[in-house]
């Protein structure tokens, strides 16, 4: 097209739309990120109270306040062999750090430690004497 034939104004005119266009985009992109950055937000309060009330859900079943179906049941044994898998993986990262680890209650002792703190269990077999 010939842009000589369009006057001033036309122009002028034309550049505010194309401004008003981009700033509507823009603000369009603001008002998305707020969204996204609420929904995680919301995402994040959503999951903390699923955790929270799972929690006590467990704790019930534990305690046989709970008699649970069969879909809690299969989510209580995955949190069981969770949580021992936790323990394993824990006592064995302590060990590595010279912790020594009650192999009956799980709790840490000072390397050189013949008792448990918490249990009173020998930490070591007794077999070994230097
Ligand atoms: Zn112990």
């Amino acid at each position: 097209m010939d842009i000589s034939n369009i006057n001033k104004d036309e122009l002028i005119a034309k550049g505010k739309e194309v401004t008003d266009a981009a700033y509507q985009k823009s603000l369009e992109v603001i008002e998305k990120t707020k969204i996204r950055f609420k929904l995680q937000e919301a995402k994040t309060q959503q999951r903390r109270a699923y955790l929270q009330l799972g929690k006590i859900a467990y704790e019930q079943i534990k305690s046989g306040d709970i008699k649970p179906d069969e879909r809690m049941q299969s989510a209580e044994s995955e949190i069981d062999t969770a949580n021992y898998t936790v323990k394993l993986l824990m006592r064995e990262l302590n060990e590595l750090r010279g912790a020594a680890v009650c192999p009956k209650c799980g709790a840490l002792n000072p390397e050189r430690a013949k008792f448990c703190s918490e249990c009173a269990s020998p930490l070591h077999e007794e077999t070994e004497n230097k």
